[in-house]
């Protein structure tokens, strides 16, 4: 693969809600929302408790670990900054804390796998440090082959 760190890419979209978590990105750190109320995590960032309708989230680190929920392998991208890259994986992470995000998958030799335990990698992606995330060899549940 390419060094991602020099595609021309258009970056994410930042609002005064989403703020501490591209600063946290940007330190290699992946922060969520969790509930005051209901002690559930919460992701995407929102204003609001999806569970229970709270105004009291907090941001709080994640473990950064998780395992691939659903996988896509991008031959065409739809911006044609990231067609040097292609094909690459996006994939959907279910989080350990419970909720699912969208993310980069830096795939090894081998194809991924529905179920896989992924490991959160900070990644420059067109000159900005973004949570990508990659398959976690060491954690994986009896399916070595
Ligand atoms: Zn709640």
């Amino acid at each position: 693969m390419i060094d991602l760190a020099t595609l021309s890419v258009p970056g994410p979209t930042e609002t005064e809600l989403t703020k501490p978590f591209w600063a946290a990105a940007a330190e290699g750190r992946l922060l969520i929302q969790r509930c005051e109320d209901c002690g559930r995590a919460v992701f995407y960032p929102r204003e609001i408790c999806p569970h229970c309708w709270s105004s009291r989230l907090v941001w709080a680190d994640a473990s950064g670990r998780g395992r691939l929920k659903s996988f896509s392998t991008i031959h065409k991208p739809g911006h044609p900054g990231w067609q040097p890259a292609a094909p690459y994986t996006v994939g959907l992470v279910e989080l350990e804390e419970g909720p699912t995000m969208l993310s980069f998958i830096l795939t090894g030799p081998d194809a991924p796998r529905v179920g896989q335990a992924l490991v959160m990698q900070p990644t420059d992606i067109g000159g900005r440090v973004l949570p990508a995330f990659k398959i976690d060899n060491d954690n994986q549940k009896g399916d070595q082959s």
